[in-house]
């Protein structure tokens, strides 16, 4: 099993691994970031009966492809399993298996794991069961096939006479505070506060809201046994300072240029994606540029802004993690490490309150409780490049010069910007109160060539970054 080249975080491969540990098969983890020669060496010298490829960001995606290809290549065919939260069982259907002659099965989650590779190891049920598991994703694949017919889209032009016009004169202030700031150790006990619960529960395949969870016939005992073994490491963490939370964040002038980039300081330009999906009566094409205005349609000498963050939880999570694995704790070590993604989200979510009341002050009413923070119960959003609204993961270096944030928080990003430590957030801050979460999902090859124009890219260049989302059409 590994992480593949490019991407950092293995907390579903490492829970796959506990799982498929305790069920007696030997596990043979090859960390994280490891590239496609490495994982095969290791496969044959290891004599593998199973291969399992996890990552989290879409670059990842492609780079499975890539996986597949050179396994099929070197004639390594053994089964191939496809995990983490980008992957799904429509990309493997579509892209992966197609490349390969060999069993490639995306596993939903980890309580998953341990039946497929039951059934691939059978000796009676495993023809059976690949030939199953070929079938359904020839179905999948023409489903997909049926819904990314070019029919079911816009041209790009006809998208951006679809554009929404946010109205003017709802602009946010300038911000109180301009400039850059930073956060060096921020207090890791006021940060617990932030922290949203929900998620942590999901990432061991928990499903349901906290605190509410507890109280699940199903799931309540195992969730409050988590969740006090989570709390009393934390409160070690917080204790011992072993964590340091580190948080970067501007608010800055700026312009819509066109109908898809903003301009940010008069100099740094920013690229956005936009819907082509066709919409329902009345909905419009949407692109995060919509949410800033052109300079025309403010009276002179204002201007709108837009905001960028990034933090991070580094310095000692990977420590006191390696700490735990060396002390056979694999529990622990995976534990350490989920609390640090929560303890980056609640920074994020504790920044983003204290930009809207005081760096940037649109805020104008008191703070509101966590829970409301935690449901967006507030005005403006914090599109993170690599997510639905804004795919495109090479927007962010434009977002950390802007923020100067390897040197100010040291975050640095892999080659498939993936963001180190493991545990970070980043993103824009949109204020406007019309702006909303929305996901660019297919484009067509009209707008990705506009794209890598608009940011004198390769046309090849920007189709890998941007394959997760380009619709073949036909
Ligand atoms: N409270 C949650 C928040 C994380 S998910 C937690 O602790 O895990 C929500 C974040 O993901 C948002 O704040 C935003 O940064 C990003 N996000 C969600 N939907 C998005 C979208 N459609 N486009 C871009 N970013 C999105």
């Amino acid at each position: 099993m590994a992480t593949v080249k490019g991407d950092v975080h293995d907390i579903g491969k490492n829970i796959v691994g506990v799982v498929l540990g305790c069920n007696n098969y030997k596990v043979v983890d090859l960390g994280v970031m490891v590239p496609a020669e490495r994982i095969i060496d290791a496969a044959i010298e290891e004599g593998a009966d199973v291969i399992g490829l996890s990552g989290l960001i879409t670059p990842s995606l492609d780079e499975m492809v890539h996986v597949a290809r050179e396994l099929e290549r070197r004639g390594v065919r053994k089964p191939l399993l496809i995990g983490g939260a980008t992957t799904s069982r429509t990309h493997t259907a579509v892209k992966i298996a197609p490349v390969a002659s060999f069993p490639v099965i995306h596993v939903l989650d980890a309580s998953k794991a341990v039946p497929v590779v039951g059934s691939l190891l059978s000796s009676e049920g495993r023809v059976a069961y690949a030939d199953a598991v070929r079938s359904e994703y020839e179905r999948v694949r023409s489903e997909y096939a049926r819904r990314s017919d070019a029919r079911n889209f816009l041209s790009l032009d006809q998208a951006r006479d679809n554009a929404l016009s946010v109205d003017p004169a709802q602009i946010a202030p300038a911000p109180r505070k301009p400039g850059v700031h930073a956060f060096d150790h921020i207090d890791l006990a006021m940060l617990r506060n932030y922290i949203d619960w929900t998620p942590f529960f999901l990432s061991w395949e928990l499903k349901g809201r906290y605190p509410a969870i507890f109280d699940d016939p199903v799931m309540g005992s195992q969730a409050k046994t988590l969740f006090d073994d989570a709390t009393r490491l934390l409160d070690e963490i917080v204790s011992s300072g072993a964590f340091r939370a580190r948080a970067v964040c501007g608010v800055f002038p700026a312009r819509r240029d066109g109908e898809d980039d903003i301009i940010v300081d008069g100099s740094t330009t920013l690229h956005f994606l936009r819907q082509q999906g066709k919409k329902a009566q009345g909905l419009p094409n949407l692109s995060l540029a919509d949410f800033i205005v052109d300079s025309s349609g403010l009276p002179d000498g204002t201007s709108d802004h837009i905001g960028a963050f990034a933090v991070c939880i580094g310095d000692g999570v990977d420590e006191l993690a390696a700490r735990y694995v060396r002390d056979n704790d694999d529990y622990s070590a995976i534990l350490v490490k989920a609390l640090a993604d929560r303890l980056a989200e609640a920074c994020a979510e504790w920044l983003h309150e204290r930009v809207r009341q005081d760096i940037w002050g649109y805020e104008t009413q008191a703070p509101s409780a966590v829970s409301m923070l935690l449901d967006e119960q507030y005005q403006g959003i914090r599109p993170a490049p690599g997510y639905p609204a804004c795919p495109d993961h090479t927007e962010k270096p434009t977002l950390f010069r802007l923020l100067d944030a390897p040197s100010s928080i040291g975050i640095s990003l892999t080659e498939s910007m993936a963001m180190v430590p493991a545990s970070s957030v980043s993103g824009w801050y949109f204020a406007h109160p019309q702006a909303t979460y929305f996901a660019v999902n297919g484009i067509l090859a009209d707008q990705l060539h506009d794209y890598a124009a608009r940011k004198a890219m390769d046309v090849a260049d920007m189709q890998r970054w941007l394959a997760p989302n380009l619709v073949e059409g036909r």
